[in-house]
């Protein structure tokens, strides 16, 4: 793996834990090696991710369109910023750079992105491992969701142990590397 996309809030929610978690993810990406691909912005975790790999020596490319460039105001100090057209775009790049997806707390924009990737995993459009860091139990609501799902039948159990789930970056990104490699 070389890329690593990562969705995560615009906002930092109300715990401190949410964005102490993102940096120890964007630390982690940065000692990797890992270049980290997101969506550009300053705000929020997303702000806090970027920074953290980059103050960690880490590179990273952000993707935003451009009428999203001045409302979430883009990050000044990226290895890269690819300015888009629309949201679409911006997706569409996000995840034909990714070798792997990791989704941290966030709202509505990243359940967006997420539900996107797992499910065009879950059909087969691609192989790329998908991770949550389920930071302080964030996505415990999300979990029991899918875990219904699977047991009423609408999702087969080998779609919801695809998905990699862990509350540390560093065991998330060793199994997200498992996974990979895996034929
Ligand atoms: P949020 O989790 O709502 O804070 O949003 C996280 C990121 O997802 C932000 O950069 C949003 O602009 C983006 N986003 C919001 N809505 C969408 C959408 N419908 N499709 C893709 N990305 C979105």
């Amino acid at each position: 793996m070389q890329y690593i996309t990562v969705f995560c809030g615009s906002r930092y929610g109300n715990s401190a834990r949410y964005r102490e978690g993102a940096v120890q993810l964007g630390r982690e990406l940065a000692r990797r090696n890992l270049t980290l691909v997101y969506g550009g912005a300053h705000a929020g975790l997303m702000g806090a991710l970027a920074d953290a790999a980059l103050e960690a020596g880490g590179q990273v490319i952000g993707i935003i369109p451009t009428f999203l460039r001045d409302r979430e105001i883009a990050h000044g100090n990226l290895t890269k910023l690819v300015i888009v057209e629309n949201m679409h775009e911006r997706k569409r790049q996000m995840g034909e750079l990714a070798d792997g997806f990791i989704v941290l707390p966030g709202g509505l924009g990243t359940m967006e992105e997420f539900f996107e990737v797992f499910s065009w995993h879950y059909i087969g459009l691609h192989r790329k491992p998908c991770g949550i860091l389920n930071i302080d139990g964030y996505y415990d609501p999300l979990l029991a969701l899918l875990d219904h799902m699977t047991e009423q039948a609408f999702m087969p159990p080998d779609t919801r142990r695809a998905l990699i789930v862990d509350d540390d970056a560093a065991r998330l990104l060793d199994k997200l590397t498992v996974f990979a490699g895996q034929p």
